[in-house]
């Protein structure tokens, strides 16, 4: 049996994160979670906000299922899921975005993977008052880290046989760092002839994809950039109620949801569970559960078409527990 690091987190966490267990347990994967909580919820039990045990745990078990953390917005304390991605180096934060049937939304043919480079860029938090009035925050961007993600995407785009690759940037302001980035997944590229390259400015790709969005497929981008087009893509796809993501690292795997803690609807039965049950199935992917992974997949995909249990977010008036209990039902269903 595969232990795996459970972090409830803060928020909608405990909500979506138990509806996973549920789901898996269901799936009739044996898995001994070892629940180790981060965020506000451990500061307020232990005093520190990434508690010693929960370094110890995934250092050990070097697979975790991470819920969302809230990070307290303007205080002198840095990211928690940041500083995660950067401590186990997991660089590669990769978010599959795609349209579900039973879904409204302006398009239907949406199948988008994005390659968020997660160690660097703008998140290396660098950042100070230079003085009175005056603050400087800086961006690094570094070959390594530019043509590991770039080597990442890539390499998923060939072994998914995948048509494009698009590099995503604003090299023509920002003419050193970005430009160092492109120069570095131009490189990649070459190494890759089977599959089409391109270029777009971060703006033109905003309104790109709010026009055209079936015209790509997978798409590399430093970090900042990669964190607004994966809300903006979650948009269109009906909502960060549904978008998974998984921080892949050489060793080590933390998987999440895109979306954050979500306090407004937090304890209230209200979150998706979706986004944290996709999640779960890239993390049973991962560990070579392949079937289980998609027969978890079909039966979001059938409780989301069916429609009668979803949650509020996309339309449906059922709790999250429904969802998940009906999610649960097919799967055994089919078992
Ligand atoms: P954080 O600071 O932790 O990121 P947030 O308030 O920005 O918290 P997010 O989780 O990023 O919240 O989500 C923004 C909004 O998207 C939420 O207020 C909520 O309306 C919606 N949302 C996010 N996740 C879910 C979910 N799982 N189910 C339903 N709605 C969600
Ligand atoms: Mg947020």
């Amino acid at each position: 049996m595969k232990t795996i690091t459970l972090i409830p987190g803060d928020g909608i966490g405990v909500e979506v994160t138990t509806a996973v267990q549920r789901v898996i347990e269901a799936a009739n994967v044996a898995i001994d979670w070892e629940v180790v909580n981060g965020g506000e919820t451990a500061y307020l039990e232990t005093g520190q906000y990434i508690p010693d045990e929960l370094i110890d745990s995934i250092s050990k078990n070097k697979i975790a299922f991470k819920g969302p953390i809230t990070t307290p917005i303007g205080t002198g304390f840095k990211s928690i899921n940041v500083t995660l991605r950067q401590k186990y180096n997991t660089y590669a934060n990769v978010r599959p975005v795609k349209s579900m049937s039973g879904i409204k939304t302006p398009f239907d043919n949406i199948d988008l993977v994005i390659f968020r480079e997660n160690t660097e860029g703008l998140y290396c938090g660098i950042e100070h008052l230079v003085t009175e009035g005056v603050a400087e925050a800086i961006k690094v961007i570094t070959e390594k880290a530019s043509k590991r993600i770039g080597k990442s995407a890539f390499e998923y785009a060939r072994k998914h046989k995948r048509k494009k690759v698009t590099a995503v940037h604003k090299a023509n302001i920002m003419k050193i760092s970005d430009g160092l980035f492109l120069d570095c997944i131009r490189s990649v590229a070459k190494e890759y002839p089977e599959i089409e390259y391109e270029e777009v400015i971060v703006d033109n790709m905003c309104m790109q994809l709010v026009m055209y969005p079936e015209r790509y497929d997978v798409l590399v981008l430093p970090n900042l950039y990669g964190d607004i087009i994966s809300d903006l893509a979650a948009g269109l796809v009906g909502g960060l109620g549904l978008v998974p993501g998984a921080n892949i690292g050489d060793d080590i795997a933390i998987f999440e949801a895109v979306h954050g803690s979500a306090p407004l609807i937090a304890g209230k039965n209200m979150a998706n569970p979706t986004a944290c049950i996709l999640s779960a199935t890239m993390m049973l992917d991962y560990i070579g559960e392949e079937s289980a992974a998609k027969r978890i997949r079909q039966a979001v995909e059938f409780v989301i078409k069916e429609g009668r249990y979803t949650t509020s977010d996309i339309g449906g008036t059922a709790t999250t527990k429904d969802m998940t209990e009906a999610i649960c039902q097919y799967i055994k269903s089919k078992n």
